[in-house]
């Protein structure tokens, strides 16, 4: 967590529930509008769409369920468009609601190109900015815009990209826009859903109507609060980090490709800055992952949140890749922390415990 996560946490830990009327809950309250308006005037969008949950999972599962049901109710195809490479957070709601889900096809560059499905109505079109485990960033301006002209509502999963890349929620043309406040440095259990004031997703719980009962319950006002301090912090050095982060990751992917033999990219530009994933034919990633960390240095396979399940991640099968280059797939992922030093570290280490696991 960023220190001024930390403190803005510290500061508003003692807010009372900011639904109570009087002078304690109306401070709370106070706490709340400032965390909501300093998020709208970072993301583009108005305080009344900023919705705080306790998840970008939570988020997610709000917007594709939530909008799903919206537009079946407003008599909408049962159709959802989306992609094979999406969050589980997307994917498993999708494929829970009966629908019948049609996937855009994906290049073996881990991009979608090919739109044209989006040209016939549905309930929703749902879709990452940028992917969790390659980095790839998605045409979401071009998504949005031709679903919009089918009425179909678009729901954004921006959790990698908000607050290291620009984002403008009017500009994007999303229904929805899904983030997760420890992608930049906020507390783990917080996120944020902004939705547009129509559509609007149906409630998936019901309570006392808070956060315009799209996410009832009582707000935990210092999150809030974190997150916001978090955001603004990480918008503000975005530029610079961006530039920083993405000359490590040039300097370590060189290094990497300079010092071992058949090395397989899996990280095509657009990207982000922050991801490189590299597959080593001949390798397995759990051994890879378990020697690293002995030395350590922490990476990781498919998906972080798959960390421990073997099969390759449905990302990379998705994109095509072999079984062979799959299985020895490396995930290394940047970010604030992370120095020049790091980088040569791995560049010293990786190449001979490749050599080993190939046995050459
Ligand atoms: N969507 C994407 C693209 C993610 O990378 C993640 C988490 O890594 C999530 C959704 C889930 O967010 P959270 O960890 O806040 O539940």
């Amino acid at each position: 967590m960023r220190q001024v996560a930390i403190d803005a946490w510290v500061e508003a830990a003692h807010s009372v529930n900011s639904g109570a009327s009087y002078r304690s809950g109306r401070q709370a309250r106070s706490v709340l509008d400032d965390a909501r308006e300093t998020v709208a005037s970072l993301l583009g969008c108005e305080p009344i769409e900023v919705i705080f949950t306790a998840s970008g999972t939570e988020a997610d599962n709000i917007a594709v369920q939530g909008l799903y049901r919206a537009a079946r109710v407003a008599g909408r195809p049962a159709r959802i468009i989306t992609t094979p490479i999406e969050h589980p957070a997307v994917l498993e709601p999708a494929q829970n609601l009966g629908a019948e889900v049609e996937f855009l096809p994906l290049g073996r560059d881990g991009h979608v190109g090919d739109l044209s499905a989006l040209d016939t109505p549905a309930a929703l079109a749902t879709c990452m900015w940028a992917n969790n485990e390659t980095g790839a960033i998605q045409p979401v301006e071009e998504l949005c815009r031709r679903a919009s002209a089918q009425d179909t509502a678009v729901h954004i999963d921006a959790v990698q990209v908000v607050g290291k890349v620009p984002v403008d929620f009017a500009a994007v043309g999303a229904t929805t826009l899904a983030a997760s406040a420890h992608k930049f440095g906020g507390p783990r259990g917080a996120g944020l859903l902004l939705a547009r004031r129509s559509p609007a997703p149906q409630p998936l719980a019901f309570g006392g109507g808070q956060e315009r009962g799209i996410r009832p319950g009582t707000v935990d006002v210092a999150s809030a609060a974190a997150l916001a301090a978090a955001l603004r912090e990480s918008v503000a050095e975005m530029n610079a980090e961006a530039a920083r982060i993405g000359a490590l990751r040039d300097t370590l992917r060189a290094g990497l490709l300079g010092a071992i033999d058949n090395v397989v990219v899996n990280t095509a530009e657009p990207a982000l800055p922050s991801h490189l994933h590299l597959s080593f034919p001949g390798t397995d990633s759990d051994s890879l992952l378990m020697l690293l960390d002995g030395e350590g240095i922490e990476a990781s396979a498919g998906s972080a949140c798959h960390a421990g399940v073997t099969r390759m991640s449905h990302v990379l099968e998705a994109m095509g890749v072999s079984a062979d280059e799959g299985r020895g797939s490396l995930r290394f992922t940047l970010g604030r922390g992370t120095t020049q030093a790091d980088v040569d570290a791995v560049c010293a280490t990786l190449p001979g415990l490749i050599e080993r696991a190939r046995g050459v």
